[in-house]
């Protein structure tokens, strides 16, 4: 899998002007945009609004620390270990006529917890994985992403370009002044 497609880059992603999770209405558009597990979310999550920004907030500081090639500090490292655990899941085998088949299974926990622990999850598995040396904070942007290569600096050639001009003009300003 992609990492650039989960749950993690998304939320850390979000931040921003709209916040993508501002509002519980914001966090509707949000869930229904990312979260594929079981339909429209419930008021209940919805009204938990504030629990989905703490645990971006925990989830940025670990990808900052992480793309400068340094190490997220330990609460944060708690709080992810602790959301994951909050929802245990395993995989079981189902068959069906003739097709066996690999399910997750998840532990009688809340759709809050269990949408928080994916998140959770997410973002453990890109930390602990191969991908986290290629996790990179767009310097013009400040988006997270996935280098394609070691020297990769910007998220895409438009923020390349953008900052390059930008350059460009504010040494032309000099020689002029
Ligand atoms: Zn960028």
């Amino acid at each position: 899998m992609d990492h650039t497609d989960g749950l993690a880059f998304a939320i850390a992603n979000s931040a921003g002007t709209p916040d993508r999770l501002g509002t519980p209405g914001a966090l509707r558009a949000w869930l229904d945009e990312h979260w594929v597990d079981s339909g429209a979310p419930s008021d209940a999550v919805l009204l938990r609004v504030g629990d989905f920004r703490a645990l971006r907030a925990a989830l940025i500081v670990a990808f900052a620390r992480t793309a400068e090639g340094s190490s997220p500090p330990d609460d944060v490292v708690d709080a992810l270990n602790a959301t994951s655990a909050m929802a245990p899941t395993w995989p079981v085998l189902r068959i069906n006529g003739t097709a066996q088949n690999l399910e997750m299974e998840t532990s009688d926990a809340s759709e809050t917890t269990r949408i928080l622990a994916s998140i959770a999850r997410s973002a453990i598995e890109l930390l602990g994985g191969p991908d986290a040396a290629r996790l990179r904070e767009c310097p013009a942007c400040g988006r997270f992403f996935l280098a394609s290569r070691p020297s990769q600096v910007w998220c895409s050639g438009a923020c390349g370009n953008r900052t390059r001009v930008t350059r460009h003009r504010s040494r032309r300003a000099k020689v002029g002044a």
